[in-house]
């Protein structure tokens, strides 16, 4: 039994499971961390140079890890939507936000809509082989015109008879070099407003999809990012994917998916900056004391440790609503504005408690600091989230 004096103690050193996970949840936690720790990790410097190889797809889908939430029937885990959260928590372990972003754009933005809207021809032919790995997809939204507004997209699909012909192009296109097909927005229809969008699933390799350039970025220099052009590339009709001109709708249900899962991997990974920086701030000394005995820096871990915290409970919350069937589009782009802003600041924060080593490539918090920054732009931008929250109050 506990006793008052026990009772009274604070417990800061137990890690209780938040009540969204249970039991299953934290033996996939550990075993999908166990994989990223022992087979990514150690290459995170070696991809920053050369972008992470195809092979970690199969392999991650060798392993159950790509289709968590989908069903069983298509080769997934049939688990739920927390067991996405535990792939996005973990894979921050493997220090290469390119490859946790590469993934990410895989499992919870290009193969959910084919999950949600897809025929059954569509699933078999593209959802079963990339829960194994063996396809691998990205997701084009964005324009070298049009990427905040959405809707001013000039990308064409016209239709010719039992065909459509595709005219345009997309740009930052994570994926965009390495991928078998691509979940392309498109107008269908130019003068019916926010009716006019469809969705297409695209092999790369028909004709006339051209892969333009490999774009230089200032971070997530492991993932490939491309421009890419369609030039009359022609596919069936039954390539649409969902309904015909109800692109838009389906791709803001996308954005919501990958959202959440993006605020998620910025809690991981601001947590993952503040647990290295603790350690480091206990073992770097000045003025004959470990600097994190100055009350200025305990002061940074103190706020810093309260914003992840508070960033978690938004992310934990926000999907214990969007699990149970609610569409919390606010509370969604909240989480995703706070925990960008948060992980830039703490990154930030963690680069200024190493001093000179934080900037100096081989501790690898430039990197994170690099890599944190574009959570602040893709997806949806500060500006647009809170644009979409501003407005949720119909103002
Ligand atoms: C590394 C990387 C990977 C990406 N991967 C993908 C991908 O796989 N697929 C994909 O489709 N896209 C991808 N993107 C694109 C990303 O989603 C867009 O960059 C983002 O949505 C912003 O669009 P934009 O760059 O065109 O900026 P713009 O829309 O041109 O915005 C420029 C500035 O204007 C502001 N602004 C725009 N509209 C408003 C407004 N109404 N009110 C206030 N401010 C406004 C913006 O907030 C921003 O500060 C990626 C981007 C990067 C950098």
């Amino acid at each position: 039994m506990a006793t008052a004096d026990a009772l009274l103690r604070p417990d800061h050193a137990t890690r209780r499971k938040h009540f969204i996970f249970n039991e299953e949840h934290e033996q996939l936690r550990e075993s999908i961390h166990s994989f990223v720790v022992k087979e990514l990790a150690p290459h995170a410097e070696e991809w920053e140079e050369t972008t992470f190889p195809n092979w970690v797809f199969p392999r991650m889908g060798g392993l159950g890890f790509l289709g968590l939430s989908f069903p069983e029937e298509y080769g997934g885990q049939g688990g739920d939507y927390y067991c996405n959260l535990v792939r996005a928590e973990e894979m921050a372990h493997a220090s290469c936000g390119g490859l946790a972003m590469g993934v990410a754009v895989h499992t919870d933005m290009a193969t959910p809509p084919i999950l949600l809207f897809g025929t059954e021809e569509q699933k078999q032919r593209y959802l079963v082989p990339s829960i194994r790995g063996e396809k691998i997809s990205c997701l084009g939204i964005t324009e070298p015109d049009a990427g905040s507004d959405v809707a001013g997209i000039k990308t064409r699909a016209v239709r010719d008879g039992d065909e459509w012909v595709i005219n345009g192009s997309k740009t930052f296109i994570t994926n965009g070099h390495r991928a078998d097909y691509i979940v392309l927005v498109t107008k269908t229809d130019p003068d019916a407003g926010y009716d006019g969008f469809s969705l297409f699933v695209v092999d790369m390799d028909l004709p006339g999809v051209i892969r333009e350039k490999k774009l230089e970025k200032l971070g997530m220099h492991a993932s490939d990012t491309a421009l890419l052009a369609f030039q009359d590339v022609r596919v069936p009709h039954d390539a649409l994917l969902g309904q015909e001109g109800k692109g838009f709708y389906h791709i803001m249900w996308e954005l919501q998916g990958e959202r959440l899962i993006g605020a998620a991997g910025c809690v991981a990974g601001a947590q993952r900056l503040f647990d290295r920086t603790l350690e480091y701030a206990t073992e770097r000394s000045a003025f004959g004391r470990p600097i994190g005995k100055f009350q200025a820096i305990r002061h940074k871990f103190a706020d810093m440790a309260t914003k992840i915290e508070a960033g978690r409970q938004m992310v934990y919350t926000t999907a214990w609503r969007f699990h149970n069937g609610e569409y919390p589009v606010r509370e969604i782009s909240m989480a995703k504005l706070y925990t960008a802003r948060m992980a830039c600041e703490v990154a930030d924060e963690c680069l200024q408690i190493h001093g000179g080593a934080g900037y100096m490539k081989e501790y690898g918090i430039e990197r994170a600091w690099r890599d944190l920054r574009l959570n602040r732009i893709g997806a949806g931008t500060d500006e647009i989230m809170l644009d979409v929250i501003g407005r949720s109050y119909g103002i």
